[in-house]
């Protein structure tokens, strides 16, 4: 069972996580951090880079966070002392980190890594203490020396799911068989030679797939404060339905493209298990959520859901020839690879190549591939008021008539379609428009 940090935002949450915790074991839980607390240790980053003076705040910000909720929840004196010790025990660790940060100026992405980390760990802690103090025994258990294992990406790992399975299962399963109820901070696992790698943002969801693989589980159940998977965004969209069941290639296309409920990357341990897959509302435990099924759905309609992500830039290569140059697009991918910078995906002309990246990444990517250009590349460009929208369905690329239905929607709103690209997954196609 998974909990989100959404599930985590106060004392309130986290006894209803407790209760359904309690309700089901035996089950392994893995949680994000806190609500907000992974951008308090963002802030606290900046924070000691810029003066040692500036880190006792964030530290009580951080401390006061978990406080609030202990105080709400232990009902008894001893078990609360134990808990609050040991969460002011990692609060400074983290202090040591940033001290380290402030007096170096700087800070290697291993050490990010792990001051990171440290939101997941404490709030595997109090959701352990917390679950004591409910008289149900349950353990925390650091996710790098549990054995989550990775390769060696500080920022955004891969799970190495063999590895994790031959660890981390000989040090849970002896707990569940002892009734104790084990508590893995999610985010973050151990790379091959054991410092602390990140799984990226939301990357707990990723995690929790790695440790169902681990231990052969029956179920995953990722519990958000939200209803699921639905098909749009029922902010935007008022007659968005809870999807019942989708594939994982639908849950993973359909996160790719915007839907904020999962990692897009969450299924990907589970290929070829037969662990069944529930996204939950922990608001409303009776109902069964999403089921993500490892075959087709079976549904009567063709489209699943339509995400939208307007937190995107397009960097345009242009030149004459683009498109008949060997290797321009190798020498254009490296560069920005060169840099850190993820693609998010490419369409090519002959004459121009969109690049979608993140906006983070965008002003920085301009700069290193104007520089890059030569005798092919004659201008490159920045394009930030696009935003994108995937339809995703198992039969759509297999159907005729639906990419007509998908451009005839929005040609009525008059909506220009800037840019599309389909069939390069079987399950999706995704158009750009004007954000607005
Ligand atoms: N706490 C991390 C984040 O905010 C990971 C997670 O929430 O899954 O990105
Ligand atoms: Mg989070």
């Amino acid at each position: 069972m998974k909990f989100g940090g959404g599930c985590l935002r106060d004392g309130r949450s986290v006894a209803q996580a407790c209760a359904i915790v309690s309700a089901q074991k035996p089950a392994v839980v893995v949680v994000s951090a806190v609500s907000g607390v992974t951008e308090l240790l963002l802030t606290a980053i900046d924070q000691a880079k810029r003066h040692e003076r500036n880190i006792p705040p964030v530290l009580s910000a951080l401390a006061d966070r978990h406080a609030g909720v202990i105080d709400e929840l232990c009902p008894g004196r001893i078990p609360k002392k134990r808990l609050q010790g040991e969460i002011a025990a990692r609060i400074s660790r983290v202090e040591r980190l940033l001290t380290g940060i402030a007096f170096h100026g700087d800070l290697t992405p291993a050490v990010r890594a792990r001051l990171l980390s440290f939101g997941e760990r404490l709030a595997a802690r109090l959701l352990a203490g917390v679950l004591e103090s409910l008289e149900t025994r349950a353990t925390a258990l650091d996710a790098d020396r549990a054995g989550v294992c990775t390769d060696d990406n500080f920022e955004s790992a891969s799970i190495d799911r063999g590895r994790t399975r031959r660890l981390l299962r000989p040090r849970v399963a002896p707990l569940l068989r002892a009734g104790i109820v084990p508590v893995i901070p999610g985010f973050f696992g151990r790379g091959p030679g054991g410092a602390v790698t990140l799984l990226g943002r939301n990357g707990s969801d990723y995690s929790a797939a790695a440790v169902a693989y681990a231990m052969g589980a029956e179920r995953l159940e990722v519990w958000k404060d939200a209803d699921g998977f639905m098909s749009a965004d029922p902010g935007r969209v008022p007659t968005a339905r809870r999807l019942e069941r989708l594939s994982f290639a639908e849950a993973a296309e359909l996160s790719y493209f915007g839907a904020k409920i999962l990692h897009p990357r969450t299924v990907e341990p589970l290929a070829g298990t037969c662990t069944r897959v529930f996204v939950r509302n922990m608001n409303d435990p009776g109902s069964p959520g999403s089921e993500i099924v490892a075959g087709r759905p079976g549904r009567a309609v063709d489209v699943a859901g339509i995400a939208a992500n307007a937190r995107l830039a397009v960097l345009r290569v242009h030149g004459a020839g683009i498109g008949s140059k060997p290797g321009l697009l190798a020498g254009v991918s490296s560069t920005l690879a060169g840099a850190g910078i993820n693609i998010h995906s490419v369409l090519t002309s002959h004459t121009c190549i969109n690049l979608l990246l993140d906006p983070t990444d965008a002003a920085r990517g301009l700069k290193r591939l104007k520089s890059a250009t030569n005798g092919v590349i004659k201008k490159v460009e920045l394009e930030e008021n696009l935003a994108l929208v995937g339809v995703v369905g198992e039969r759509i690329m297999e159907k005729e008539g639906i990419y007509a239905r998908i451009f005839a929607a929005v040609a009525r709103e008059r909506i220009n379609v800037e840019m599309a690209a389909a069939g390069a997954s079987p399950v999706a196609c995704y158009f750009l428009v004007r954000k607005a």
